[in-house]
């Protein structure tokens, strides 16, 4: 279980460094953390949580959300991350869905919060105010207030550990059930592919509710006895500073992250003692795991996944960045992945095996997968479809068996009947050193059915519509009528908490222009 991971790693080193979080200047080695923990379960048995109760926290990457983990696991609660970035009505939904029994929050996010309390009297509101300098609210009151003394509680292997609501490009969110016994696996999988050992040092700058930075960072470095150092946003100027003073050797980020860093001043930080930088969650350009690798020396690992399955069910190694640039990366151990023909009126067979090369949907059976979805049979059997999770991913294995993911079928366009991905496009775009983020959509076409359309945010003011059109029309990777037909420049691109562009935010806009009747 997540709890016994916890404490074989106390017993093995009480005395080491196990977590700084740099908003409190906090320090605590793993047997002082272990008391934190132990309030903090006792804190909540007091409060009348039971085995099989959820615990949800709606916080910024901070020490108590570490300690909520562990806590839970140890006394058999089901942890529950809100992404913070949520509003208030957003949060209402879930915890309707969810009737979780605590709920800790920070005081920056407490306006949601008190919006919605009063419609739920049978949950506890525990919050957190980092703007004292005691940090002194009800959380601490109750946990100070709490023995220290360890929680023997029956708790197995196959008990639900947490239910993580998807960040969901599409649709209401999802609670993705997960068990202890799934997450030790996954924890171990991540220890292998990132050489993780208790020597190092890992920053957590990625929201932590969601599963990559929970599952594929924070979790497995507790696993080994190395150390987590917590920010609780992020923010690249931050990000640098701890990576020098705090010596930091591993750092997971989603592309946009390592986009921003890219962006910093980067000769002004001594940061060697990073060596492996992890990505993942959402697409990134080659041309951008490239700039990484020039700019700041290190080797980077890959992840491909989905909350569903843990998450990481594919990783491109720091050996295969060359030789397989812009892959997804073989599956992980103890994993199987296909690529099936996608079906219109259902979840595809996974008997139906596309050949090397060819495109189709990816589906993958692994030790990690989700149970279920909370609440929802229907789309639990569905997404579960003969015992494989089915991603809604398009993509194709090689001849060496490597996973190239295309796109989501959702976001596929088809253009006088030809299928365009737009990740081809928009990598394409990325080799301009002018452009700093791009997004490309089929817009309604009368003619064409969609017209390939690209939101661009320009780095360099100078960059011109003529300059990309170039780059297009003289790539070798782009055939005709996957060229951009129209430009839109624009300051950002809407993003979720895990990085992903919301495409179907960019898609309304369009919608909005077409139906105006404008050009
Ligand atoms: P989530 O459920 O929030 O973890 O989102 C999962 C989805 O993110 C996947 O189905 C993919 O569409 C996308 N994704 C995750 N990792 C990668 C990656 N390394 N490359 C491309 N897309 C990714
Ligand atoms: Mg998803």
């Amino acid at each position: 279980t997540i709890g016994k991971i916890f404490d074989l790693t106390v017993q093995k080193y009480p005395q080491k460094e196990a977590i700084y979080d740099a908003r409190k200047n906090l320090r605590m080695t793993y047997s002082e953390w272990n008391e934190e923990v132990n309030k903090l379960a006792n804190a909540l048995l007091n409060e009348g949580v039971k085995k099989g109760d959820l615990v949800s926290t709606y916080l910024f990457n901070t020490e108590e959300l570490a300690t909520t983990f562990f806590a839970c696991a140890k006394i058999g609660a089901v942890f529950n991350p809100i992404n913070f970035r949520l509003m208030a009505e957003e949060v209402a939904y879930i915890l309707t869905d969810a009737k979780p029994k605590v709920v800790i929050f920070e005081k920056a996010l407490e306006s949601a919060i008190t919006t919605i309390e009063a419609r739920f009297p049978e949950t506890a509101f525990w919050f957190i105010d980092e703007g004292t300098p005691d940090y002194a609210a009800n959380y601490h009151e109750k946990t100070q207030a709490a023995p220290n003394t360890s929680i023997r509680a029956d708790v197995k292997e196959t008990d639900v550990y947490a239910i993580m609501y998807t960040s969901g490009t599409t649709g209401r969110p999802k609670g993705v059930m997960h068990l202890h016994r799934d997450m030790a696996e996954q924890s171990l999988i991540v220890i292998n592919a990132t050489k993780l050992n208790p020597h190092d040092v890992g920053l957590v700058t990625a929201p932590m509710f969601h599963c990559a930075e929970l599952h594929c960072a924070y979790l497995p470095r507790v696993h080994v006895g190395a150390k987590n150092v917590i920010l609780h946003q992020f923010q690249p100027q931050r990000v640098l500073e701890l990576v020098e003073s705090e010596k930091i050797t591993k750092l997971f980020a989603a592309p946009t992250m390592w986009n921003m860093l890219l962006q910093e001043e980067l000769e002004n930080y001594k940061i060697d003692s990073l060596q492996l930088g992890l990505y993942g969650a959402a697409p990134m350009a080659p041309a951008l795991v490239r700039a990484c690798q020039e700019k700041l020396g290190i080797g980077l690992v890959q992840a491909y996944g989905m909350t569903e399955m843990g998450p990481a069910i594919a990783f491109l190694s720091e050996e295969d960045q060359l030789v397989k640039a812009g892959a997804a990366g073989q599956a992980c151990l103890n994993h199987e992945i296909r690529v099936v023909r996608p079906r219109e009126d259902g979840p595809s067979d996974p008997d139906e095996i596309m050949p090397a090369g060819e495109n189709g949907e990816i589906i993958v059976q692994g030790p990690c997968m989700m149970t279920g979805y909370y609440n929802r049979e229907e789309a639990t059997e569905t997404a579960l479809y003969k015992g494989w999770y089915h991603s809604g991913d398009i993509g194709y294995l090689d001849e060496d068996g490597y996973l190239w993911v295309k796109d989501r079928v959702d976001d596929m366009i088809i253009s006088g009947g030809e299928n365009i991905y737009p990740r081809e496009v928009e990598d394409v775009l990325y080799e301009h050193k002018g452009v700093l983020d791009v997004a490309i959509i089929g817009q309604p076409d009368e003619r064409w059915g969609e017209m390939v359309t690209a939101f661009v945010v320009k780095k360099d003011p100078a960059v011109t519509e003529a300059e990309l059109e170039a780059i297009c029309k003289n790539s070798d990777k782009l055939a005709n009528y996957k060229r951009p037909r129209k430009y839109i420049f624009v300051d950002s691109l809407p993003r979720n908490a895990s990085g992903k562009i919301q495409k179907f935010v960019l898609r309304k806009q369009l919608e909005d222009v077409f139906s105006e009747g404008q050009p």
